[in-house]
């Protein structure tokens, strides 16, 4: 069964394909933090380590139904993950690389909440830890774990480039290589401000 993706007000709205490569993670590193609170969404993305829920898929198995006029990119620095969230209610969707090539995304949990199915139910337990030390508190690491997963990964990443299915892309025009929505590269005070704040 496929899994829903929505953004909590409803405008954006899509699915993620199931069954197809999908991975559950925690990431701890300061970058999904700062996406957090540049949303002004920490208080219901992150943890209380300061964890963000993310769902490590395929590109293709990403898509969306309605709302796609709502979906805005940033970027925390001019080399960072283009990071897409929905502007009508600040809730983030997911990080991609900037070369669609790498036809990669990290959904966040926040917009996959779902009862039924939930997200153990359609992707499993979190098989992931990454970037523990920025973790506040003590966060155990899996680290074979994540090495196996993260294999499995990129063979599946590296397959979609072989065959081809990387040209289905829902946060790309696969034509140009650009982002469907020009990404918003924060300042170095705008940086500051999501990055320093505790
Ligand atoms: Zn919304
Ligand atoms: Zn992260």
């Amino acid at each position: 069964m496929n899994h829903p993706l929505q953004c909590r007000c409803g405008t954006i709205k899509g699915y993620v394909v199931r069954p197809g490569m999908a991975n559950r993670a925690i990431c701890y590193c300061r970058d999904c933090q700062a996406f957090a609170r540049f949303l002004e969404r920490a208080d219901t993305v992150l943890d209380e380590n300061g964890g963000t829920a993310i769902v490590a898929t395929l590109s293709k198995q990403v898509h969306f139904n309605q709302g796609l006029e709502a979906l805005a990119s940033m970027s925390l620095s001019d080399h960072g993950m283009y990071r897409w969230y929905a502007s009508c209610c600040n809730t983030p969707i997911g990080n991609t690389p900037r070369d669609f090539k790498t036809p990669y995304v990290g959904l966040i949990g926040s917009c996959l909440t779902s009862s039924s199915p939930s997200l153990q139910e359609s992707f499993g337990p979190v098989r992931m830890v990454l970037n523990t030390k920025y973790a506040r508190g003590h966060v155990e690491s899996t680290s074979l774990g994540n090495l196996m997963t993260m294999l499995g990964l990129m063979r599946s990443v590296i397959g979609a480039r072989l065959n081809g299915t990387y040209k289905r892309n829902p946060f790309f025009d696969t034509e140009t290589g650009s982002p469907i929505k020009r990404p918003h590269v924060l300042t170095k005070a705008e940086r500051e401000r999501v990055t320093n704040a505790a």
